[in-house]
């Protein structure tokens, strides 16, 4: 009877609140409906309950609202998938708990070791080096072991730490360390551990939101590949991560693969297939935040392939068509025939873990006074952005920019960008002497915001930016939260702060740090098969090694001003060593 319950919860009008999480609203910010959800229940007749949204499918089946404001079409999402998703990201906050004494009919039973630490007397060392305590009330002992105790030839670990973060492929760190690959598989699970629990202690900090007042992020994605492993399915799976950096500082807030190490597939399937999920709408699926073999079948029924296009302008247009096209206009993973999903641990849809990324951010930016969003051209990263911070755009402390970066210059093209835009602001110069550089600055971009350029059937309007440089040769912004309250100036100087410039740094040094990831995904089919020599075959390393190689980029990898993000940030007073995260205690 498994099954009636759970088409039962299709009782629900929209995918019911959790944890404080809706959704389920108006994602354009000017809409008088942006942030009001739509009714769980309607009725007809005499003293009908009205809604602000109708509910009409899109494609085969698939629920999406129609606002009545604005006629925008927000697809549903499930706040439970996203909750999910959200505990998932943000685990590794959560404080281990406290050793206190082992004996359960004793009162320190409950008093941990740190927070009552005179109901304790130590007791002495073991053998291993670990300190040992004695309960002052039942005489019990316990051990607080050293991180590296159950480590095998400890005194590696920072060659092992060291190599890893320089592009050594696995196979040649094992020669160097003189270790087996068991060892490096643990060693690399080891330095996770280690550098997960040392960032959550500094995050922490974070979280009580007295560090930073304002910040400039920018959001954007990276997609990897990883291998086929046996001759017989030459298809790769293709995941991608999202992450979020501050211009400021270029400290990395988080990075988000969409895969879960976590889930076993047999597992969930046969239960899916139990309580009838793949029947469901997928905004009302026990398992909506994950891809289920029956979604991956239709997703191949519908695939298709990016075609990118020749200007800037061109390309903008065409993502918004695309988005279109897609059922689910979030939705931005195509996969086809020539991929699969894991067999270890699940693959999440694309923008549940976007979602949940956003929420996580805002855990973060609680008691921040102004947060200014720059993402990557998405309409699942718009959503989710406008959707976990509906509440701090609505009352100002929020706004999100579109921008969209050409990269497809050569080198050539990018100089003659450069030159161009020198020259102008020459001839500004020129004429106006008793101008500074950034009064002049916002002056041309003042003269951009007098022609900006419709695109797209949202009538998005974008702005040309008119300072190019040599990462960004040639970029679009488009202001997604225009309550046109901002004077000129003050819009004209958001403008000039839109960049995607410590994100990308971050990618960059993903790809050339990282053996595993240095392949970045192909767009064309035939490619997509290729074998990648050094290529990840375990998602599950992919999902170690970018947790690991943002605690090293954030807390030990000086700039060139000899400070690393953290410093920069106020998190630290100076660089972190490989040895403080190895030997980290809790
Ligand atoms: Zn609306
Ligand atoms: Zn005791």
């Amino acid at each position: 009877m498994q099954k009636k319950s759970s088409s039962g919860s299709r009782q629900h009008r929209i995918p019911p609140e959790i944890g404080g999480i809706q959704v389920n609203f108006c994602k354009k910010p000017t809409c008088a409906n942006y942030g009001v959800p739509a009714s769980q229940r309607i009725s007809r007749g005499r003293n009908a309950i009205k809604d602000n949204y109708t509910i009409v499918a899109s494609g085969k089946g698939l629920p999406i609202l129609k606002c009545h404001e604005c006629g925008e079409h927000p697809p549903m999402k499930s706040n439970s998938g996203i909750d999910e998703e959200q505990q998932r990201l943000s685990g590794y906050l959560t404080p281990p708990p406290e050793p206190c004494c082992v004996n359960v009919a004793c009162q320190n039973h409950k008093a941990g070791i740190y927070s009552s630490p005179t109901t304790y007397a130590s007791f002495g060392k073991t053998s291993a080096g670990g300190q040992r305590y004695r309960c002052k009330l039942c005489g019990k002992t316990l051990t607080i072991s050293k991180p590296t105790s159950r480590q095998r030839v400890s005194h590696k670990n920072r060659l092992v730490f060291s190599l890893l973060m320089n592009k050594v492929p696995f196979r040649r760190i094992c020669e160097a360390a003189e270790i087996n690959p068991k060892t490096l598989y643990d060693k690399i699970d080891f330095l996770h551990r280690q550098s997960q629990a040392f960032i959550a202690h500094r995050e922490r900090k974070l979280l009580e939101g007295h560090h930073l007042r304002r910040v400039y992020v920018g959001v954007d994605r990276q997609d990897y590949v990883v291998n086929w492993r046996q001759r017989q399915d030459k298809r790769n799976i293709q995941l991608s991560a999202v992450g979020s950096a501050d211009n400021e500082t270029g400290y990395v807030f988080g990075m988000h693969l969409n895969y879960d190490p976590s889930l076993d597939p047999d597992l969930v399937e046969a239960n899916a297939e139990k309580i009838g999920d793949c029947d469901l709408a997928s905004p009302f699926r026990r398992y909506a935040r994950v891809w289920l073999s029956c979604d991956y079948m239709r997703a191949l029924l519908r695939s298709t392939l990016r075609s990118p296009g020749r200007d800037l302008k061109t390309d903008i247009a065409g993502t918004y068509r695309q988005a279109i096209d897609r059922e689910d206009v979030e939705e931005f993973e195509t996969p086809d025939a020539t991929v699969r999903l894991p067999v270890d641990g699940m693959q999440i849809h694309a923008e549940y873990t976007l979602y949940a990324h956003f929420f996580l951010l805002k855990r973060f930016f609680g008691g921040i006074e102004k947060v200014r969003f720059f993402l990557d051209q998405d309409s699942g990263m718009r959503a989710a952005c406008l959707g976990a911070f509906q509440q701090e755009i609505k009352s100002r402390r929020c706004d999100a920019f579109y921008v969209r970066i050409n990269k497809d210059l050569t080198i050539d093209e990018k100089k003659q960008a450069l030159a161009a835009s020198r020259k102008v602001f020459r001839a500004v110069r020129e004429q106006e002497a008793d101008l500074t550089d950034s009064e002049i600055r916002l002056k041309l971009i003042k003269k951009s915001m007098a022609s900006m350029s419709e695109i797209g059937q949202w009538k998005d309007r974008w702005l040309t930016h008119p300072f190019p440089n040599m990462s960004e040769p040639e970029k679009a912004i488009c202001y997604l939260t225009d309550y046109d309250d901002y004077d000129d100036d003050h819009q004209a100087w958001l403008y000039n702060k839109a960049s995607l410039h410590a994100i990308d740094c971050f990618f960059m040094q993903v790809r050339r740090r990282l053996s595993l990831l240095e392949r970045p995904y192909a767009t064309a089919s035939s490619a997509r098969r290729m074998w990648h020599g050094y290529s990840a075959y375990n998602p599950k390393s992919i999902v170690k090694l970018l947790d690991i190689f943002r605690a090293y980029y954030n807390y030990c990898l000086k700039g060139q001003d000899g400070r690393t993000p953290t410093m920069r940030l106020g998190l630290a007073k100076g660089v972190v060593s490989l040895e403080d995260i190895i030997y980290y205690q809790n």
